[in-house]
C-alpha cells in the first residue's frame, strides 16, 4: 500500500483541476497577449479563473490579485516590495514577524537585515503560535510591516489573523499573512482578516506546481520586481501560465467547495489518527485540535529520531515528513519544535503527518498500525541515529 500523508509538502493533482488545464496546453496555447485568435480564446478561461481566485480569497473587484510562480515568490515580493516603497523612501525601518515562519518570510527578512532594517522575530507559547500582547509590544513607531503566518506548515496551529489585522489597522501598519497552509483547509476572507497582502501557491490546495499568487488590497502599492512586457497590468512582466492560472483557478474553486469536508470528514480520520498514535507512551502533538488546521499533526515520538521513523514509513509505502521539506533531508531539529522550546533531543523526534480530503480510513487505519510496529522496533533498538545515513544514501 502507497499512503501519501505528506500533503503540507504538496498535494495530488484534483482530477477535475487536470482536466480543465489541459487544453491550454495543446489545443489552445496561444499567447494570451497576442491580438489573434490563438491568444484571445484562452480569455474566457483565464477570466473564469480570475473570478474563481476573487471569490476563493473574498477580495473586492478594486484590489489587485496577482499570478505568480508560487508562495515564495509572493512572500519575496511582499517584503522586499515593502522595502522599496515604505523602507527606502521613508522614515520607516522596522519589520515584525515571527520566529515560526517559513524560510521563504525568514529569509526575506535577514535580507532586509543586511540593508540595514530592523526586524522583530516573535516568540512563540507552547502551543507554537504567538501572544498578541507580545506583538502589540513589539510594534514602534517606524514600523512598516508585520508578516505573520495564517496556518503554521509544521504544527497546523492557526494564527488570529482578524485581531492581528486589527491591531495593525490601528496602528497604520501594513500586514502581509502567508496563507499557504490555510487555503482549502480554513475559510479565507481577505476583507474580514483586515490584510494588505495575502500569499499563496496552487499546489498546497490540489492544483498545479509552478503557480501562486499574491493579494494586494486596493490602495496599498507594491513595487514591481518583474520589468519587461507590462503583463497583469504592470505588476508582474512574464507570458502568462494560461494551463496553470486555469488550474489554480479551479483548484481554488474546488478548495472553497470542499471546506465543510475538511472541517468534518478530513478532521475526523486526522483526530483518529492521532488518538490512536497518542496511546503510545511517552507521544505528545503540539497544539490543540480545534486550534489547528484539520489535516494536520506535528507529534513526537520520545526517544525516536524522526528521520529513523521516516525511513520506517517509507518502507512501509508511508510519506511523512519531520519538517520542512527544504530541510527534510538533513538531520535536522524540527525549527517549530524548537521555537516553543522543546530540548534538542526532543526537537529530533518530530513527526509530520497531513492528510487531504484524498486520504481514505484505510490508509489511516494502515498508517496506526505501521508507526506502532514502527515505535516498538525502534525502541528496541538502542541507537535510533545509526539509521540516518542509511536513508540519506539511499536518496543520493
Ligand atoms: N509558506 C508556507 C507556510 C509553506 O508551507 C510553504 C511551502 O511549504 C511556502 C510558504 C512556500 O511555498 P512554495 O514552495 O510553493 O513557494
Amino acid at each position: 500500500m502507497r499512503v501519501y500523508l505528506d500533503n503540507n509538502a504538496t498535494t495530488i493533482v484534483d482530477p477535475s483541476v487536470y482536466t480543465t488545464m489541459a487544453p491550454y496546453f495543446c489545443e489552445m496555447y496561444g499567447n494570451p497577449n497576442s491580438l489573434h485568435e490563438f491568444g484571445s480564446e484562452t480569455h474566457p478561461a483565464l477570466r473564469c479563473a480570475v473570478d474563481q481566485i476573487y471569490a476563493g480569497i473574498g477580495a473586492d473587484d478594486n484590489d489587485d490579485v496577482v499570478v505568480t510562480s508560487c508562495a515564495t515568490e509572493s512572500i519575496n515580493w511582499v517584503i522586499k516590495g515593502v522595502y522599496f516603497d515604505y523602507i527606502f523612501n521613508g522614515d520607516k525601518n522596522h519589520v515584525v514577524t515571527t520566529e515560526v515562519e517559513h524560510p521563504a518570510v525568514i529569509q526575506a527578512c535577514k535580507f532586509l537585515e543586511s540593508l540595514g532594517v530592523k526586524v522583530t522575530y516573535l516568540p512563540v507559547n507552547s502551543d507554537g503560535v504567538i501572544e498578541l500582547k507580545t506583538l502589540e509590544n513589539s510594534l514602534q513607531d517606524d514600523t512598516a510591516l508585520v508578516s505573520i503566518m495564517w496556518a503554521n506548515n509544521e504544527t497546523g496551529m492557526i494564527f488570529p489573523i482578524e485581531e492581528i489585522g486589527k491591531i495593525c489597522k490601528k496602528r497604520d501598519i501594513l500586514f502581509h499573512t502567508d496563507a499557504t497552509q490555510a487555503i482549502g483547509k480554513v475559510p479565507v476572507d481577505v476583507i474580514k482578516a483586515g490584510v494588505d497582502y495575502l500569499s499563496f501557491s496552487a499546489h498546497k490546495f490540489h492544483g498545479p506546481k509552478g503557480v501562486g499568487g499574491l493579494y494586494i488590497k486596493e490602495g496599498k502599492v507594491i513595487t514591481s520586481l518583474l520589468h519587461g512586457g507590462e503583463q497583469m497590468e504592470g505588476f508582474r512582466s512574464g507570458t502568462l501560465n494560461t494551463p496553470g492560472i486555469v488550474g489554480m483557478g479551479k483548484a481554488m474553486e474546488l478548495a472553497v467547495e470542499n471546506l465543510d469536508f475538511e472541517k468534518n470528514s478530513v478532521k475526523k480520520l486526522r483526530d483518529r489518527l492521532e488518538d490512536e498514535l497518542l496511546k503510545i507512551p511517552d507521544t505528545f502533538v503540539v497544539g490543540t485540535k480545534e486550534q489547528r488546521t484539520p489535516n494536520t499533526i506535528l507529534i513526537s515520538v520520545k526517544g525516536i529520531e524522526g528521520e529513523a521513523m521516516l525511513w520506517d514509513l517509507n518502507k512501509a509505502g508511508i510519506a511523512a515528513s519531520t519538517g520542512s521539506a527544504c530541510a527534510s533531508e538533513a538531520l535536522e531539529s524540527n525549527p517549530v519544535m524548537e521555537a516553543i522550546g522543546a530540548e534538542a533531543d526532543l526537537a529530533h523526534t518530530a513527526l509530520r503527518l497531513s492528510l487531504s480530503r484524498f486520504t481514505t480510513e484505510e490508509e489511516i487505519d494502515y498508517t496506526i498500525d505501521a508507526i506502532q510496529k514502527a515505535v516498538k522496533r525502534l525502541r528496541a533498538i538502542s541507537s535510533t541515529f545509526s539509521y540516518a545515513p542509511d536513508w540519506h544514501e539511499s536518496k543520493l
